[in-house]
């Protein structure tokens, strides 16, 4: 049987599940992006902005584009032509963060973890010490290995060091805490396809008052200057995703009716239940346990079941979709996504399909266990 979109567990790394409000909100006629109607829309997207963000000061470009699209135009227009760059990665992202940085400068130190370790912030410490760094790149939650880095243990040197913190929050916005202001974080890009439980194809880049100043030229099609002179008249400076627009809006208003602390916690309780299913049906995680990440849990493929056993059987006899491995970790690992909207039905008809599977295989050393673990750990 083909999968039906509509009713099947979707618990991808992102793209997540769509509200059917969101889904309403942008099947309509085609708009005039330069009329009052579509003003309106980026205006109220532009005001609800920080309550994405949980910023009161800095400022928010919306890019037609996916998450990528937004590091982009943040690395190329801020990564400092005359100062060293630090890159910082443990994971898929964090080689495109080297990548797309690459593209703007030859000045950068590499400092790498192997995938599932944390990123080396002693390391990092010593660097910016050094005195010549001029902005730090960083992946806050690196999606491909589910391990969420600890900003918090790297931003006050980052502070003191005067170099710019550029961070990849894609899969963290609306799903884990990235307290912005406190961190003192100068450049960070969210995709709307992930905590904010919108479609794919926009990317929001906050900027903190002293990034804007710092705004160099770099491409044209996602001149943040651009887009920042366009918003202040509630327009975009070219054709934006007028659809995905209208979802964006409609998925921030409903995450200002549940709250982002609501959210943040839903998110936290979701994930905390999953490792405890996983543990309770023999999996391992890939991450460093201390590190897992709230968003998106990385499990080993156990001994002998690939993605073929695993995910396809998931997929198409019960109609759950996870997410396979990235780059290295293609063929060992399986991700289970639980931010946005994501839920307990969710997980307990993944879990049970989990267990069905595992159990045919002779490896599921307690039955019922994984789905016991979820229902303890429902409010
Ligand atoms: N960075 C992180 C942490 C991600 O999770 C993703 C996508 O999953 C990206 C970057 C790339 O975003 P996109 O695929 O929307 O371009």
């Amino acid at each position: 049987m083909t999968i039906d979109p509509e009713t099947a567990t979707f618990l991808i790394a992102g793209p997540v599940r769509i509200h059917p409000r969101v889904l309403r909100a942008m099947s309509t006629s085609s708009l005039n992006h330069r009329g009052d109607y579509f003003h309106d829309v980026v205006g109220e997207i532009q005001e609800l902005l920080p309550v994405l963000f949980g910023t009161k000061t800095g400022r928010n470009a919306i890019l037609t584009g996916s998450g990528t699209a937004g590091l982009e135009a943040m690395y190329s227009q801020l990564v400092p032509p005359n100062a060293r760059t630090l890159v910082l990665k443990n994971g898929n992202f964090g080689d495109r963060a080297d990548q797309i940085v690459r593209r703007s400068t030859k000045n950068l130190t590499v400092l790498e973890a192997p995938w599932g370790r944390h990123i080396p912030v002693d390391a990092a410490k010593a660097e910016l010490e050094k005195g010549d760094v001029g902005a730090v790149c960083v992946v806050h939650n690196e999606t491909s290995v589910g391990l969420a880095n600890r900003l918090d243990q790297l931003a006050p040197a980052v502070r003191k060091s005067g170099a710019l913190f550029l961070v990849d929050g894609i899969s963290a916005v609306a799903g884990i805490p990235c307290p912005i202001e406190a961190w003192g974080i100068d450049g960070l890009v969210a995709g709307s396809q992930k905590g904010l439980a919108a479609p794919a194809g926009l990317s929001i880049v906050h900027l903190s008052d002293r990034a804007v100043g710092a705004l160099h030229d770099g491409t044209f099609y996602l001149d943040l200057k651009k887009h920042l002179e366009s918003h202040e008249k509630n327009d975009t400076p070219w054709t934006p995703a007028v659809p995905v627009f209208l979802a964006l809006l409609e998925a921030l208003r409903l995450l200002k009716e549940e709250g982002l602390e609501s959210r943040l916690h839903r998110t936290a309780t979701l994930a905390k239940a999953t490792r405890a299913a996983v543990a309770a049906v023999g999996l391992e995680l890939f991450p460093d346990a201390e590190y897992a990440s709230d968003t998106v849990t990385a499990i080993k493929n156990p001994p002998g079941l690939g993605d073929n056993e695993l995910r396809k059987a998931l997929q198409e006899t019960y109609h759950v979709l996870v997410q396979g491995g990235q780059g290295s970790a293609k063929g060992k690992i399986f991700r289970i996504g639980h931010m946005g909207i994501a839920d307990w039905p969710d997980l307990l008809v993944t879990v049970a399909a989990l267990e069905r599977i595992l159990g045919k295989a002779g490896r599921l050393p307690h039955p019922g266990a994984g789905l016991r673990a979820i229902v303890d750990a429902m409010p």
